[in-house]
């Protein structure tokens, strides 16, 4: 076969004659695993705008939601494994693990790790008709309605449920629990009072808290936010609830089996990315913070994630949830 045929029955069979120097020659998709105008909706078009240029191609973002952020991530880990289709995901990433028995992908190893986006602090909210207006009054409302007391979260192993799992084992109360497909639905509802409580991450909540269209009772990270409408806002253990430490982070994942010459582009890029100013600004100005330490490794990223699951695991060991 002269050189000209094996090109070409190399390119019929789906292979780069010339490797992968040209990636990305198309638009780059990001899976996010939860509804749209939610948290990691939000920090995925962040994303994706900010890694336009870096790549020189289109990023599209598509919301692949339910089961807590499983589909969508199952959808990435079986997806081609070309660089072309990534996950951004949170926490769930750690937990899931400890929560489904039947998971399709297995956490670290259906995955590239790409580095950590961010940290998002979480605060604690209510529906604005809540007659309680501080963390003690609401610790009060809530044991007097035990069985009636309702939270909202994105599924199981999603931030919110989580936080929720922790808030009833500190409370030493059952509260029914009501999943969405991401806490942007979720939040329309605790908004017009459907349901009661949430845990929301600074991403989404600081927009309402300051329009008071919800009520805030507290930050469920282990510091206060550092924004002036936020900073007379307790973290719970401030308010009692010690240890009390739910922080959100997000990362950037490929399939396994993608091209190291494909990761290394992408890790640049997504390197190139967190220092677009305007990025950094809009994420600061929600009380963010971008990753810019070994966690932007994929090695870092890799153990970071790793040491998340242990962690996760004994807190949902210690919490009696079952896998779902
Ligand atoms: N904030 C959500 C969670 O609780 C997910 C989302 O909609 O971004 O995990």
């Amino acid at each position: 076969m002269n050189l000209k045929k094996l090109a070409l029955t190399l390119a019929l069979a789906g292979f780069s004659v010339t490797g992968h120097a040209a990636f990305p020659e198309k638009a780059v998709t990001l899976v996010v695993p939860f509804a749209a105008g939610g948290p990691s909706d939000k920090i995925a078009r962040d994303v994706a705008e900010a890694l336009r240029e870096p790549l020189g191609q289109a990023v599209i973002v598509e919301n692949v939601s339910g089961a807590g952020g499983t589909i969508g991530t199952a959808k990435v880990a079986r997806t081609a494994a070309d660089g072309y289709t990534l996950l951004v995901h949170h926490i769930g990433m750690a937990t899931a693990p400890s929560l489904y028995k039947q998971l399709s992908y297995q956490v670290p190893d259906s995955f590239e790790f790409l580095g950590l986006i961010n940290e998002a602090p979480s605060t604690l909210i209510g529906r604005p008709s809540l007659a309680a207006n501080s963390f003690d009054e609401l610790r009060q409302w809530i044991n007097e309605n035990k069985d009636k007391v309702n939270l909202a979260n994105a599924g199981v192993g999603s931030a919110s449920h989580l936080c929720g799992l922790m808030l009833q084992e500190a409370l030493k109360v059952n509260m029914t629990t009501i999943a969405y497909k991401g806490t942007a639905p979720a939040m329309i509802d605790l908004m017009g009072g459907q349901v009661d409580l949430m845990c929301e991450q600074a991403t989404n909540a600081v927009t309402q808290i300051e329009a008071k269209k919800v009520k805030s009772y507290g930050v469920t990270s282990t510091q206060r936010l550092k924004l002036p409408s936020m900073a007379a806002v307790p973290t719970l253990t401030e308010s009692g609830l010690t240890g009390f430490n739910v922080t959100v982070w997000h990362g950037l994942y490929a399939p396994r089996n993608t091209p190291p010459e494909v990761l290394a582009k992408l890790n640049a890029a997504l390197r190139s990315a967190l220092k677009n100013p305007q990025l950094i600004q809009r994420e600061e100005a929600l009380g963010l913070s971008i990753i810019n330490d070994d966690r932007l490794d994929p090695a870092g990223h890799k153990k970071y994630v790793t040491n998340e699951m242990a962690r996760w695991s004994k807190v949902i060991q210690d919490s009696g949830q079952q896998p779902n």
